[in-house]
């Protein structure tokens, strides 16, 4: 196990400031734009594979980082470049981590080169989960999906909403109940590969923020998909589906209780790593402003109104940052979060984005409310992050009832 650590190795340094200077001569630069545009950030992504920022090898290198820092720092700098874009380059990581967790060897070898195409010809992922009557409650799910057995195929039907990605991905890993009568614990994920029949996009959504990543409906209609497309197989499938069984007859037949919340305990930190960039991003752009503008005849940041206000910025993205960095290494190392230290370091640290860049458009004044400075989109971007991945009120509830000793449902 590695030890707690708040300092970044030589290695790590290293990568930081590489991943930063993407950030700051690719990322940035192009912010204000893929934000109008409202598209996909091709031709970053496209620039991100050339570098080896968009590919398994860099996600996986971090993502097994035995000090738990590698994730929450590179997502830092990517979203400290701009959240829209950065989550454009790390949402297919998201949908490769569901397979290099829950899939074999051959699904792993299969699928994911195959969500990240390659440097000349670059692909994206999906994972979709979220449905229009499922969203904090993911245990209702509907979508279904059914075994026939005489093809060895599942069939999948169902309504996914929000999906990053939906529609455009290569490959889709779709989240469907394989047996209602057991809750979440008969909930199972599936490989949709590319171009199969009965699979597509509905709605795109228009949004608030986060403009340059793609957000749609997936609509699966008859879906079928060979046995191997099953993560993790049907043997063990089927184990788990009988120990679940069991568990419900003894609970009196009772659906089992949704526990999947408590896995997210692990995903949430970089969550949070995430609205640390964004919230660093915008008051680095205040602070700077402060320094130089100038009214009643001298920097604005010499008044104590404005001084006390970046103080408490920096402070709160200092702590949102401890408490990733310790979630993370908890996470790695296979720590117990006995007080959701996952979901409290999300919970803060999306907090904080949105209190520091408001507090941000208000030290630039006019001007950080106009498109001309890059704070009002931190600003709108930063309301993702106390949504996506389980809502600040979730988290809440996550942790009193993991504080409580209750289960989380
Ligand atoms: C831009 C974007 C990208 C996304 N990307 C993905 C993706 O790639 N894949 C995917 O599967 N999903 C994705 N999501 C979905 C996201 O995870 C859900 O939006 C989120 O979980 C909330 O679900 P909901 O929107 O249905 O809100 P609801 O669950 O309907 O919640 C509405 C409000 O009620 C509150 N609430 C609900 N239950 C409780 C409770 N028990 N106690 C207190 N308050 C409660 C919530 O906190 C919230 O304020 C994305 C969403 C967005 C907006």
């Amino acid at each position: 196990m590695a030890e707690f650590t708040m300092e970044l190795n030589d290695e790590q340094k290293e990568v930081r400031d590489w991943l930063h200077g993407f950030a700051a001569d690719v990322i940035r630069p192009a912010a204000a734009e893929w934000d109008e545009r409202e598209e996909t950030p091709w031709p970053v992504i496209q620039e991100a594979a050339k570098v080896g920022i968009y590919s398994l090898d860099f996600y996986a290198q971090q993502y097994f980082d035995p000090t738990g820092l590698g994730i929450p720092m590179a997502m830092e700098e990517l979203f400290w470049g701009d959240a829209g874009i950065a989550l454009s380059i790390v949402g297919t990581g998201l949908a490769a981590v569901g397979v290099l967790a829950n899939g074999t060897e051959e699904q792993i070898g299969t699928w994911i080169p195959q969500m990240y195409g390659d440097q000349n010809d670059v692909k994206v992922a999906a994972f979709c989960s979220s449905e229009p009557d499922a969203g904090s409650d993911v245990a209702s799910l509907r979508t279904r999906a059914v075994y026939d057995e005489a093809k060895d195929e599942w069939v999948i039907n169902g309504t996914k909403t929000w999906a990053t990605n939906g529609g455009i991905a290569n490959v889709h890993v779709v989240v469907a109940s394989v047996d209602p009568e057991v809750g979440s614990k008969g909930h199972a994920s599936f490989i949709v590969p590319p171009g199969t029949p009965g699979l597509s996009q509905g709605q795109k959504f228009k949004k608030h923020g986060i403009r340059a990543s793609h957000t749609a409906e997936v609509v699966l209609d008859n879906v079928r998909v060979p046995g191997s497309c099953l993560l993790g197989g049907k043997e063990k499938l089927d184990e788990r589906l009988a120990r679940a069984r069991e568990k419900a007859k003894a609970a009196g037949g009772d659906r089992v209780k949704n526990a999947a919340m408590a896995t997210f305990e692990a995903s949430r930190p970089a969550v949070g790593a995430m609205a640390v960039g964004t919230a660093r991003a915008a008051y680095e752009v205040a602070l700077d402003y402060a320094r130089t503008r100038e009214q009643f005849g001298r920097p604005i940041i010499d008044n104590q109104g404005v001084a006390f206000q970046l103080a408490d910025m920096r402070t709160q993205i200092d702590a949102a940052r401890l408490l990733v960095w310790r979630a993370s290494w908890m996470a790695v190392n296979g720590k117990p979060f006995t007080a959701a230290e996952g979901s409290m370091s999300k919970l803060f640290a999306s907090e904080t984005a949105k209190k520091v860049t408001a507090q941000a458009i208000q030290i630039l004044g006019g001007n950080g409310y106009t498109r001309e400075y890059p704070v009002e989109r931190m600003h709108r971007d930063s309301a993702i992050y106390t949504i996506f991945e389980g809502t600040s009120e979730i988290q809440r509830l996550v942790i009193a009832r993991t504080l409580a000793g209750m289960p989380i449902r």
